[in-house]
């Protein structure tokens, strides 16, 4: 009998789940489900003792009822969606000239910091390296690689340039900014083709930063369960900025609009929301110390003061160093309280031992 009856409330939870918009994701840890006889919504909550639902089957009984279950599938849904990978590209298949697929590897090129595997085309007769997206560098993978480890985990310019020439490197701190900028702006094109299977709650928050002794405001917008960052925006002032082209941005490269967008309640998110995200619930989450919101941009805030530290000297409209600290946070740097990095929740699974140098590679093949 009890056995039939879990069955009964598990297929009534899956049918629920195949519905459309039965289930709204609040956040994490709070859903609302419609009541299946009509009479509003129940709140399904993920509390320290298991789940809880505002039903009578679920507060009566106890049990764990359909609205749960319904839930509970639905994570499971959103877990099962396809792994996309992006692979390193390890080996050369044809020639970069004709095509053609009979080669013979030809020694190596030597450079200022490495030897690069050169190819001889036995077609059209050309040389040609396997060095994809450093066609024209001075300097190998590795050391424009490092130098974007090392800046965008908190080094200064000055100190990545210092670590480069212990590896051998001989650069100066602008040839390293180059190199920062120009590999940035190739990722950043590469990275607004791919979309993450992001959540239906974002978060919108403001960051405070110092340029040279004058505030400014980098306003981003986070996937609230992935921790993926969606877009940003830097502003000189905070309440006055206009957040239509913020929330614009972040509709177009998910692709979809959130079902749930919260913010610390500054007044020109709302209006932005309103009119750009007008299938979303707009939750106006005021900050306490301490609490979740705070907590969930944290990390983001970490992040930028680390920077600040180091960003003097620079331009504020200098957006590469706030893109690469995008792709950084979004496909390098592993989320602690996730086990993995935010793209990896969404389904993006960036390859190798060097994720630069196969996000590199593939943006420059893409
Ligand atoms: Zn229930
Ligand atoms: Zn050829």
């Amino acid at each position: 009998m009890t056995t039939r009856l879990i069955t009964t409330r598990q297929d009534r939870g899956q049918a629920i789940a195949k519905l459309e918009g039965q289930i709204k994701r609040i956040d994490a840890n709070t859903y609302e489900v419609l009541s299946q006889s009509g009479n509003g919504t129940y709140e399904v909550l993920n509390t320290s003792i298991g789940w809880m639902c505002q039903c009578p089957d679920h507060v009566y009984r106890g049990v764990k009822c359909k609205h749960i279950h319904a839930v509970l599938i639905s994570q499971a849904v959103r877990a099962e969606v396809a792994i996309r990978r992006i692979k390193p590209i390890t080996s050369v298949t044809e020639c970069i000239y004709c095509g053609s697929t009979d080669l013979k590897k030809d020694g190596l090129r030597k450079n200022k910091s490495g030897a690069i595997q050169k190819f001889k085309c036995r077609t059209c007769k050309r040389y040609f390296s396997f060095n994809i997206g450093f066609e024209k560098m001075k300097h190998n993978p590795q050391a424009v690689t490092t130098a974007m480890q090392l800046y965008f985990s908190g080094e200064s310019l000055r100190n990545t340039q210092k670590s480069l020439r212990l590896l051998g490197v001989e650069v100066s701190h602008k040839t390293v900014f180059m190199w920062i900028r120009k590999y940035v702006k190739l990722m950043k094109a590469y990275a607004n083709k791919i979309v993450p299977n992001v959540s239906d709650a974002w978060r919108a928050d403001e960051i405070r930063f110092k340029v040279r002794g004058n505030m400014k405001y980098l306003f981003a917008v986070m996937d609230d369960e992935t921790r993926y960052w969606i877009a940003q925006e830097v502003a000189d002032r905070k309440h006055s900025h206009d957040c239509f082209n913020l929330f614009e941005q972040s509709k177009n490269l998910m692709g979809k609009q959130p079902r749930t967008i919260i913010t610390d309640g500054l007044y020109s998110y709302a209006v932005a929301a309103e009119v750009v995200l007008d299938e979303a619930k707009h939750i106006r989450h005021v900050r306490l110390q301490g609490d979740v919101h705070n907590n969930k941009m944290e990390r983001m805030n970490g992040e930028i003061r680390d920077r600040e530290k180091t960003m003097r000297g620079l331009k504020t409209k200098n957006t590469e160093v706030f893109q690469g600290m995008q792709i950084y946070h979004n496909f390098i740097r592993e989320h602690q309280a996730l086990g993995k990095t935010p793209a990896e929740a969404c389904g993006i699974q960036v390859e190798g031992k060097n994720k630069w140098l196969t996000l590199i590679q593939n943006a420059s093949k893409s």
